[in-house]
């Protein structure tokens, strides 16, 4: 158990992330203040795992605002790709690739596959002023639909198929129960210890 920071910052710049991560924190960790830390520099992901990312994010932010920070970094493993595109799946189509392009680019490289098995994989890192770090891990199950469908969400959600349905299909608050962010947070709540009583 680490000791429950009274506020974090949120550490991504993701607008679709914010709203989520928010969502699914006021859920998991009862209490727990999301404050708006103000700017910060880009950080680079240049991590060779989701985690080394995750912590990479969390850190800067820490040294930047002097807040505890929680920071994610999300891959999707494809089967029939040997797992990729894993911590490259921001960039899939190249480095500036919008979410459209990356969808494209994934419903391409399966043209004509029956593999279609998939997971999202999100490693969850809080830092903590004064060097503490834990990390989490959420997976969730699925596979790469033939066509987009549905207007929920963000990224690869119209053709990440979960149980018949792509995660564009459900609604935000169904995907929060159920997704790789949400089931990460949920397991960072489990490690966090109430905070101290407030002076
Ligand atoms: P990152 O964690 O922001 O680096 O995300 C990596 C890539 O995965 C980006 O292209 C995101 O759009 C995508 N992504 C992350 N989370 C989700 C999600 O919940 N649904 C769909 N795509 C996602």
């Amino acid at each position: 158990m680490i000791r429950r920071p009274e506020r974090v910052v949120l550490a991504t710049k993701n607008a679709d992330k914010v709203v989520e991560m928010t969502a699914v924190l006021a859920a998991a960790v009862p209490g727990l203040e999301v404050v708006d830390g103000g700017e910060w520099p880009d950080v680079p992901e240049t991590g060779a795992t989701l985690e080394e990312n995750a912590l990479l994010k969390a850190a800067a932010v820490v040294e930047a605002t002097g807040h505890a920070a929680i920071a994610d970094d999300t891959g999707l493993e494809v089967d029939a790709l040997d797992g990729r595109p894993g911590v490259h799946t921001a960039r899939f189509a190249g480095p500036d690739a919008t979410y459209a392009e990356n969808r494209a680019r994934m419903l391409a490289e399966l043209e004509g596959v029956a593999d279609r098995a998939a997971r999202f994989r999100t490693v969850v890192a809080l830092a903590c002023p004064g060097g503490v770090t834990v990390t989490v891990e959420g997976v969730l199950e699925g596979s790469i639909a033939t066509s987009e469908r549905g207007e929920h969400g963000f990224g690869y959600d119209p053709i990440f198929e979960v149980g018949g349905r792509t995660l564009a299909e459900i609604p935000e608050t169904e995907k929060n129960r159920i997704s790789h962010r949400a089931r990460a947070l949920g397991a960072l709540a489990t490690l966090l210890a109430e905070p101290p009583p407030s002076r």
